[in-house]
């Protein structure tokens, strides 16, 4: 008997859940519909006053088994997800997702594509320090064949007692560089004031990973008409760097290359934690070349080839690494940058195992 009494309730039950499904959905398209309205009027779609009022008079009629809060919950949650709907896809899907542009992104950068499938190398000093010091490197990244030099001009350093860089005496040496060695060059830049003038210098601008979430700097990249490399925060989630890549995309620039250049964590043994595996995910979930810095990740010179195997094994577009004429003397990151012969030793093996990759089996 009472196996009936149940089975009938929960027939209710079923009834009453469909009858619930039906109205809330037809809520959902009102709401869509004024939502339409608030637009043409210029009206803002989250209005705190009126959901209020709403919630007030539902409360008011709340003769229980429900608690009041409990009701005020439900309805939030019913309200909110409203507010989703009438959300602009942007919101939905970033600008930087492949949900929004399935296809790769290649930029390119005096003519050396990065995205396409093929690696390339960012080498080049931690600090630019002279005129000599840049050209040594630059002559033997030549003869590697090699078209993308770094050089820090604009130091972020932990303490305000280290070298600071040369500013834009730097960024002149990289020009005077890159025009003489048809290179192309990247530097990072700290000041939102200083993009503009240094895009007549610079052939792609460097957002470090202490200015991941500086958003002035973010949006005035986003205004460049050059193409910005962005390096994950030390401690960004790769939702947090996704967003702040799409602060430089909404405001209009869409050639950003990312950099995965660790994370700290409570491990000693290296200098960051290198995120290999963000690489796959950022390339799954966004459209963005994604390249990694084997330097500041690992701080060990030990480590960097076979981090930048792993990055290239695991799908990387490229990899960044420090060369110094004389590591030794270097003003700035001595422990970890490499000299000459270690960068030709370094990029023989991985040329190798690039042509191995591509032979053997296929990246991704
Ligand atoms: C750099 O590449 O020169 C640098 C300072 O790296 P990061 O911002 O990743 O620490
Ligand atoms: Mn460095």
């Amino acid at each position: 008997m009472s196996g009936n009494k149940m089975d009938q309730h929960r027939e209710e039950l079923d009834t009453l859940n469909l009858e619930l499904l039906e109205l809330i959905n037809k809520r959902a398209a009102l709401v869509q519909e004024i939502g339409k309205i608030k637009v043409k009027q210029g009206m803002k779609k989250f209005d705190p006053i009126r959901e209020r009022e709403m919630l007030n008079s539902i409360v008011r009629k709340n003769d229980g088994p429900f608690e009041d809060s409990t009701i005020e919950h439900i309805f939030k949650e019913i309200f909110k997800a409203s507010l989703e709907l009438q959300e602009d896809d942007h919101r939905k899907a970033l600008l930087v997702s492949r949900k929004r542009k399935p296809e790769d992104t290649v930029i390119s950068v005096k003519g050396t594509a990065i995205g396409n499938g093929s690696p390339q190398y960012v080498m080049g000093p931690c600090s630019v320090e002279s005129y000599e010091q840049v050209e040594h490197v630059a002559k033997a990244m030549k003869q590697k064949g090699l078209k993308l030099l770094r050089g820090g001009a604009f130091k972020p350093r932990t303490s305000p007692y280290d070298f600071q860089g040369l500013g834009f005496e730097g960024l002149q040496i990289l020009k005077d560089i890159a025009d003489k060695y048809d290179l192309a060059v990247i530097s990072e830049i700290v000041n939102p004031a200083h993009i503009e003038e240094a895009e007549q210098y610079l052939d792609v601008i460097q957002i470090g990973a202490r200015n991941m979430q500086n958003f002035e700097l973010l949006k005035a990249a986003g205004k460049a008409t050059k193409p910005i490399l962005l390096k994950r925060g030390m401690s960004a989630t790769i939702e947090e760097f996704m967003k702040a890549a799409e602060y430089i995309i909404s405001q209009g620039n869409e050639q950003i290359i990312l950099c995965e250049r660790g994370i700290r964590t409570y491990e000693k043994a290296t200098r960051n934690t290198l995120d290999i595996s963000a690489v796959p995910i950022l390339k799954q979930e966004t459209h963005l070349p994604i390249i990694v810095d084997v330097t500041h990740s690992t701080g060990r010179r030990d480590l960097l080839l076979p981090a930048a195997k792993a990055a290239l094994a695991i799908g990387a577009d490229g990899v960044m690494a420090e060369v110094h004429p004389d590591p030794a003397v270097a003003l700035s990151d001595s422990a970890q940058q490499m000299d000459i012969p270690m960068f030709d030793h370094f990029m023989e093996e991985l040329k190798d195992l690039q042509n191995r990759i591509r032979t053997e089996v296929p990246v991704r």
